[in-house]
């Protein structure tokens, strides 16, 4: 195995993710490179792995800055260093960024262990397009920032993925209930894990399911494209009585712009009502 430095994805909740390719280079790394080590020694000890041998490094969002260089340095001085995050895939919404910037700038051997990422997972059961997506990390938790972070991706012609918590998830379903009007919306939660639940419906929909329940663990909120095919609202009714009030195409930019709706799409239904009318 060369010396350098290699992203280890570790799993997101059930321990037999771990891939074979991440034991063999966590079992053949000098130095561990990692957020928090009494996580990563956990991992190592569920794993069956000893950690006595390792030198760890501590790199999280803080200090990363200095850490890196330092691991590059133990890196390019004959080590094979592993960098794994608390879960899931180093660099996701967690720290390493840096690391590899400065491995590319270095030119110090870097390469990825793949494997769990909770935004994949999530749109892999959300059910929602998966052709285009765009994946926005967290959602800010103070409401003016939370509702900006939303707007701002309300016309991307894309499914979009974001990382939320519990105790957050109404407020930020309350935003876009306003935001993404009509559109499916999807929340993964304790993926991989014994709770494991995905669930999908309009803003209002899961408000009302998770007022009720209470939601725990961790969650993948996604929406759906603004587009017509995945919209859950009709807003063919709509579309009608504002043709009869206005032109056809006074009609379109004001219904597409409610619902954040591709023109084109709209365009095409109300062709299709022109003729029904
Ligand atoms: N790098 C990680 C990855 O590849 O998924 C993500 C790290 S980020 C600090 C943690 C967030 O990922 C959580 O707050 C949650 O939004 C999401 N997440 C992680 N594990 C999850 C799981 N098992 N189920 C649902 N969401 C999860």
């Amino acid at each position: 195995m060369k010396n350098g430095i290699y992203l280890v994805a570790t799993p997101i909740g059930n321990i037999g993710d771990i891939t074979l390719r991440a034991l063999e280079v966590l079992k053949n790394a000098a130095v561990i490179a990692c957020e928090d080590t009494r996580v990563t020694k956990k991992l190592f000890s569920l794993l069956g792995l000893s950690s006595h041998d390792k030198t760890f490094v501590v790199m999280h969002d803080h200090n990363e800055g200095e850490t890196a260089q330092k691991i590059i340095d133990l890196a390019s001085s004959g080590n094979i260093v592993a960098y794994v995050s608390d879960a899931g895939s180093p660099l996701i919404s967690d720290p390493g960024y840096k690391l590899a910037h400065l491995c590319r700038e270095q030119n110090v051997y870097l390469t990825t262990i793949p494997g769990s990422c909770a935004a994949i997972c999530g749109l892999q059961l959300s059910g929602l397009p998966t052709d285009k997506f765009l994946f926005a990390g967290f959602i800010p938790n103070k409401d003016k920032a939370r509702r900006e972070a939303l707007e701002k991706y309300k016309d991307v012609a894309a499914t979009l993925i974001f990382y939320e918590t519990a105790n957050r998830l109404l407020k930020t379903l309350t935003a876009a209930e306003e935001i993404f009007a009509g559109r499916e919306l999807s929340v993964a939660r304790e993926i991989t894990k014994l709770y494991e639940e995905c669930r999908s419906g309009t803003a209002a929909q899961l408000i009302e399911y998770y007022t009720a329940n209470p939601p725990k663990g961790e969650i993948v909120l996604m929406v759906a494209p603004p587009s017509a095919d995945t919209f859950l609202v009709d807003y063919r009714e709509e579309l009608a009585a504002a043709m009869r009030n206005a032109s056809l195409k006074t009609a379109v930019k004001d219904i597409a712009g409610k619902y954040g709706l591709n023109k084109n799409e709209v365009y095409q239904t109300a062709l299709e009502l022109k003729n029904e009318l």
